[in-house]
């Protein structure tokens, strides 16, 4: 396997990183997680776009054009000789002293690795997920914007040991006010009729790019989508309720804090979503 790391490809053996970077001291950096359909790169400008937003937040300087950075994903993907895979794309702020100050940090470090896909087993998609809510919260809007994707991703880590606690294995944080805010690392939706539900932006969800096609693809199938604020009480009374993101795709929740969801079964419309999320897929994508 070869990891693109320190401006080379490297082997995975190889492939280490100082313990002065600050991506690795203070979680300094940004990422994103891609994914590849039998040679198409899903939606690779959308998420260079995120990544490169969530840098200038921050920022952090990506030492290259969007252009390059497409070339070097696409480089790394024929490197492994894969077709179906998962690309992982970090900047972090690179090596400095253990002062907080990024200033000591001369060049940000460029990673890009490119795995077989884990997917999730067949069933959960035929059963749908149980879930819970935690008690760990979103980070407020104007501390840390949650647009931005960056490196510090222990909420979302706490998220998931929740769940395991809890013996399920995702989970709903919610916002400081007690809205709906998204999974450990995934959005959520909720159906009622031919309506569609998603917190926006500002209630602390990321702007997942699979939730962008699944307001696209849903919009092109006359439902009605709103991005709106919701409670938790909300998602118990919803029809049907789904998460999205680049690993999950659509996956549908049948529990949600031991209140069953609609009838407990994957709901049709989430169905009807995930088939056409999966048509689209392989119709485009940058080869
Ligand atoms: N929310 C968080 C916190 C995430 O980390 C992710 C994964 O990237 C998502 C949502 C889903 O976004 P996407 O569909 O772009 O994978």
């Amino acid at each position: 396997q070869w990891i693109y790391l320190g401006g080379e490809f490297v082997r995975k053996q190889d492939a280490k990183i100082s313990v002065y970077d600050h991506g690795f001291l203070y979680g300094d950096g940004v990422f994103e997680g891609i994914r590849v359909y039998d040679g198409n790169v899903f939606r690779l400008e959308e998420h260079l776009d995120r990544l490169y937003n969530s840098a200038k937040s921050i920022m952090l300087q990506i030492p290259h054009s969007k252009e390059e950075m497409q070339n070097l994903v696409i480089e790394t993907l024929q490197r492994n000789e894969l077709k179906n895979a998962y690309i992982r794309l970090v900047v972090s702020r690179g090596v400095g002293n253990l002062g907080l100050d990024p200033t000591s940090c001369a060049k940000p470090q460029v990673i890009i690795i490119a795995e077989e896909l884990a997917l999730f087993p067949k069933e959960l998609y035929d059963s749908g997920l149980e879930i819970v809510t935690v008690a760990t919260r979103r980070n407020r809007p104007d501390v840390l914007s949650p647009k931005v994707k960056s490196l510090n991703y222990l909420n979302n880590v706490l998220v998931k040991i929740e769940a395991s606690l809890a013996g399920v294995s995702e989970a709903l944080m919610l916002n400081d006010q007690g809205y709906v805010a998204e999974g450990s690392a995934d959005n959520v939706f909720i159906v009622k009729g031919k309506e569609l539900l998603t917190p926006p932006g500002y209630v602390g969800a990321l702007e997942g790019i699979t939730r962008n096609a699944i307001i696209e693809i849903a919009k092109e199938l006359d439902y009605i989508v709103k991005e709106e604020p919701f409670t938790r009480h909300d998602v118990y009374v919803a029809d049907e309720v789904f998460l999205t993101g680049t690993a999950a795709e659509v996956i549908a929740v049948i529990k949600v804090d031991g209140r069953v969801i609609g009838d407990g079964k994957p709901g049709v419309e989430t169905k009807v979503l995930l088939e056409a999320f999966r048509e689209r897929v392989v119709e485009e994508g940058v080869k």
